[in-house]
């Protein structure tokens, strides 16, 4: 009888993470039942002006993600398209909280999909519970010394903690 291979399901995940919420971990939580593998991919984005670094960054998504053992996180500056094709990957999963979520995310899957019609594009709707939360809310409210406790983990509490408060001790030594 011949055996047949089915070849592994990868997923890519690509984002900014900036940092990573429990909207992104919900995502990835359901992604991750739905592939054998599932890599995180923080995108090294010269556009953005992010608080965290990219190794920030990824550091914070592996403490969030280390007990599930199909998901993995990396990073990269590469057209995605073609860091699909480098992980061996055939999906791209994307979240989707808003009508202007899908406009830009169907813009982007069109433009991917004409690249490498090979690359598939997955939309997974928000939980509701997190469909106001962004990390762009999750920082500005842990600025201004907001509770982000039901928005973030708690490493990253402290990791935007430490930031903040860094960057104020900057700008005082800068004022004085
Ligand atoms: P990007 O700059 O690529 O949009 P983000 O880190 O903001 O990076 O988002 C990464 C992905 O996660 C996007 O597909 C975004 O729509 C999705 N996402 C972000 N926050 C949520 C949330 N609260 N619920 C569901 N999806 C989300």
């Amino acid at each position: 009888m011949s055996q047949q291979i089915r070849k592994e399901r990868v997923a890519i995940y690509p984002g900014s993470f900036d940092p990573v919420t429990l909207g992104h971990m919900d995502i990835i939580h359901r992604a991750a039942k739905q592939f054998d593998r599932l890599i995180v991919a923080v995108l090294n984005n010269l556009s953005k002006n992010p608080l965290f670094s990219v190794e920030e960054r990824a550091d914070l998504l592996r403490q969030a993600t280390a007990d599930l053992p199909n998901v993995e996180v990396d990073s990269f500056r590469d057209l995605l398209v073609n860091y699909l094709r480098q992980k061996d990957a055939q999906v791209i999963v994307r979240g989707i909280r808003t009508v202007t979520d899908f406009e830009y995310e169907l813009q982007n899957a069109s433009i991917n999909q004409s690249l490498n019609p090979d690359a598939e594009t997955i939309f997974m709707m928000t939980n509701p519970k997190y469909s106001y939360l962004s990390s762009s809310v999750v920082k500005e409210l842990a600025h201004f010394g907001g509770n982000v406790s039901d928005f973030v983990t708690p490493e990253v509490e402290q990791a935007m903690r430490r930031k903040f408060s860094a960057l104020a001790d900057d700008n005082g030594q800068q004022h004085k």
